[in-house]
């Protein structure tokens, strides 16, 4: 069964319009780009492409509604995002078709993310009321030295199309919550559900140029957000490759950067583990949003003596797994998001195979031709020297390889210029806690596939970025620290 809705309240796909200072941008000189439906690669809808201009104006109104929110008492700010996070929650079902429209995630999962999502501005919403100061203690009897906290002022968020509306609230959230105003600018892949958002922005009284949302020539508003002034920290989630680029461009102001970038997943299941729990868990970090989030199990380690074990409970359930159009409800695997990211899949199974591998289930687009679909896919005898061990898949594709001790596996897993997410299974008290603490990854599943939620801190180490999103730590980007010294 389809989802059911019939009739978009959020937004008007056949007049779309960008969110500048409390407006709506529908029609503009450079004309529109279009959104394709990944499921039947129909155009959705066509969105107004902003650039330099558009961007100019909605840092200038983030710059102007920064006078006013930064001088809010927390709780005043805590209350908006409190009621934009009712009304994503009214209207989650919505916002979750009009995600799985245009990027394919299949709809009970888009549902999951809306609720995820939500969770930033509810944990937020109560850090806004615990952004405490210092007082030290003086080296003189006569002064009193304090550290104050204020936001840095105006921000910029740029968003990827796997988590259409997670990555903007994860970022969202703490800038509006220190007092910040932004703009963000929301994948190419995925505009609608970042301006559907944008109303939802508008209908909690958020007042104007708060929020701004442009879509459009990805180098026109970047090159802008960078050369702006007034933008004093870039929050960025996408690839790896575009994050080093960014680096270079934040040199000439220096402005604070923030870099949530790829991962390359090591997923280690031991002799003592608990099969049928690691086998779900493989099933949960591999294959959600059809293997396109940047923590997927991407390398599944199994000890040699458990592997067929493992392979034959794993098989079974991916056996399971419904891949359909991502609208339709018992869907569980939808399209890959464009035809790139079914190329891309299909050369690393290529590329195994023709050094070995063997394709356990799945291999193929299946028989949906009509949309970007690729099967769920294992692929067993995996080795080093194959692609798929090396590069981020972002796929549903589940490599498995053997290990014998402890000391190989945490070498190979280790093994990576990335070091975002790392799962580990075990049944083992002192090897649970050795394992973690010896994975280099910001983010450790310890018998656990889903770690992320709001309250702990999201990010990774070595080339998958730097700073945290989500816990305490994800507001500490948008706040500065003063020092006051004073002389009695
Ligand atoms: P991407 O190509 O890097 O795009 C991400 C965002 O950056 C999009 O809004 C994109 O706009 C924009 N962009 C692209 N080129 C740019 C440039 N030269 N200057 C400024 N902005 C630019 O990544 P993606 O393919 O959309 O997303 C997938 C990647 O994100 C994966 O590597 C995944 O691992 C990573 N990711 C990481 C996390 C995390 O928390 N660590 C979470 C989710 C995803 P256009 O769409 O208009 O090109």
């Amino acid at each position: 069964m389809m989802t059911t809705i019939k009739e978009f309240t959020l937004i008007d796909l056949e007049n779309v319009g960008l969110f500048v200072n409390g407006e709506w941008l529908t029609s503009l000189k450079e004309g529109t780009f279009s959104v394709e439906n990944p499921s039947t690669k129909k155009i959705v809808a066509h969105v107004p492409k902003g650039g330099q201009k558009e961007t100019e104006k909605a840092i200038a109104a983030a710059h102007d509604a920064f006078q006013t929110w930064s001088k809010l008492t927390a709780q005043e700010r805590a209350d908006y995002l409190l009621k934009l996070r009712d009304l994503m929650h009214d209207h989650k079902e919505e916002l979750a078709t009009i995600m799985s429209l245009e990027m394919g995630k299949a709809f009970l999962e888009a549902v999951g993310e809306v609720t995820y999502a939500a969770s930033f501005l509810t944990w937020y919403a109560e850090e806004a009321r615990r952004i405490y100061g210092e007082t030290i203690p003086a080296s003189s009897p006569n002064k009193r030295l304090f550290v104050v906290k204020q936001p840095v002022g105006v921000v910029a968020a740029i968003t990827p199309w796997n988590f259409p509306v997670a990555m903007m609230t994860r970022k969202l959230g703490p800038a509006l919550a220190a007092g910040c105003t932004g703009i963000v600018k929301p994948a190419s892949q995925s505009p609608l559900t970042a301006l559907a958002f944008a109303k939802l922005v508008e209908m909690s009284g958020i007042p104007n140029g708060v929020v701004n949302i442009v879509a459009g020539s990805t180098k026109e508003i970047s090159d802008e957000i960078f050369n702006n002034p007034i933008v004093k920290k870039i929050s960025f989630t996408g690839s790896t490759e575009v994050g080093k680029e960014l680096v270079v461009q934040s040199a000439n102001q220096l402005k604070k950067l923030s870099l949530e970038l790829g991962g390359h997943a090591p997923f280690i299941v031991f002799e003592d583990a608990d099969l049928e729990k690691a086998a779900e868990g493989a099933l949960a970090s591999k294959f959600r949003n059809a293997g396109q989030t940047c923590v997927c199990a991407n390398r599944i380690y199994v000890h040699k003596n458990i592997k067929d074990e493992f392979a034959k409970i794993f098989v079974e359930k991916v056996k399971q797994l419904k891949m359909g159009d991502s609208l339709a409800k018992n869907v569980e695997i939808g399209p890959l998001v464009n035809e790139e990211g079914v190329i891309k899949v299909k050369a690393q199974v290529e590329d195994a195979v023709n050094k070995g591998a063997k394709i356990l289930i799945g291999g193929t687009n299946g028989n949906l031709k009509n949309g970007y679909f690729f099967e769920p896919t294992v692929l067993d005898n995996v080795t080093n020297d194959m692609d798929i061990m090396k590069e981020e898949t972002f796929g549903p594709v589940a490599p498995l390889t053997i290990f014998e001790s402890d000391e190989e596996v945490i070498q190979e897993a280790n093994n990576t210029k990335y070091g975002l997410a790392a799962y580990l299974y075990t049944a083992d008290l002192k090897r649970a806690i050795t394992v973690s603490e010896a994975l280099n990854f910001g983010i450790i599943g310890l018998n656990d596939a889903l770690p992320g939620v709001a309250q702990a801190p999201f990010g990774g180490m070595n080339e998958s970025g730097y700073g945290r999103e989500g816990g305490h730590q994800g507001i500490r980007d948008y706040l500065e620290e003063k020092y006051i010294s004073l002389e009695l």
